[in-house]
């Protein structure tokens, strides 16, 4: 067994046993790998060893990896955009991603909306919150999440799926918990206005390698998770 299908069983194995704890169904947590800085034959690996889902931060990397793996595509390979999307790396993520979680503001939807091609299935989006207030982060504030996820859900091309956050790292489990609960009852009080046109509102993306514990017990439905998953991350490209 490779390394990476070694760890990868040790994290779900860790998503199993916080769901236990949490009382929760493990099958409503999805893992996506974060393969940003390694490269297509990481994950080769990881897809062998059952792992479909992955994220990936840096665009031109990513889109380079995307084509090296075009393959595997039809046998389920995903891939997620989990970086920021500036203006210029739009039509990118439009024309090569299947999901999107860093939307945070309208006119990035927008233009998503108008570069997704049309032969394509809708690119599966998160709004990106804000939650912890940090100062110049990305994510929209807790107070317009709603009215930006209500106006990105009326875009064609789109299908709006839930939340995605980012905290600041904390080592301090009771804090962690805290913040990630603040996202998945942003996500619940959304989801009870029943606008019609949310008919896919089941996603929270949230967790990665060092806060997946609290981010499941939170109620998080698909944890980011890299470094577990990939190792050390050794170079920004
Ligand atoms: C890098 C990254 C992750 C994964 O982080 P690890 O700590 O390596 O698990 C998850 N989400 C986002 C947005 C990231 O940038």
């Amino acid at each position: 067994m490779t390394m990476i299908a070694q760890r990868l069983m040790a994290v779900r194995e860790q998503i199993a046993q916080a769901c236990v704890r949490a009382s929760r169904d493990t099958d409503r947590v999805q893992l996506l790998a974060v393969s940003k800085t390694f490269g297509a034959d990481a994950v080769q690996a990881a897809f062998d060893a059952g792992q479909r889902a992955f994220g990936e931060n840096y665009i031109q990397e990513a889109v380079e990896k995307i084509g090296l793996l075009a393959h595997l595509r039809a046998q389920g390979l995903q891939w997620h955009c989990i970086g920021p999307i500036q203006s210029n790396k739009s039509r990118l993520v439009a024309e090569h991603f299947d999901w999107a979680h860093t939307v945070d503001r309208l006119k990035i939807a927008e233009r998503l909306s108008a570069q997704r091609p049309p032969g394509m299935p809708a690119l599966q989006v998160c709004i990106q919150v804000n939650v912890d207030d940090g100062a110049n982060k990305s994510g929209v504030a807790p107070a317009e999440a709603a009215a930006l996820v209500r106006a990105v859900a009326a875009l064609k091309g789109l299908c709006v799926r839930g939340l995605m956050s980012l905290p600041e790292p904390s080592r301090d489990y009771a804090g962690q918990l805290d913040v990630h609960r603040r996202t998945r009852n942003l996500f619940d009080q959304i989801g009870a206005q029943r606008w019609p046109e949310l008919s896919q509102w089941d996603t929270v993306s949230m967790g990665m390698s060092q806060d997946l514990d609290a981010a499941v017990a939170a109620g998080s439905t698909m944890v980011r998770v890299g470094t577990a998953v990939f190792g050390q991350r050794l170079v920004n490209p």
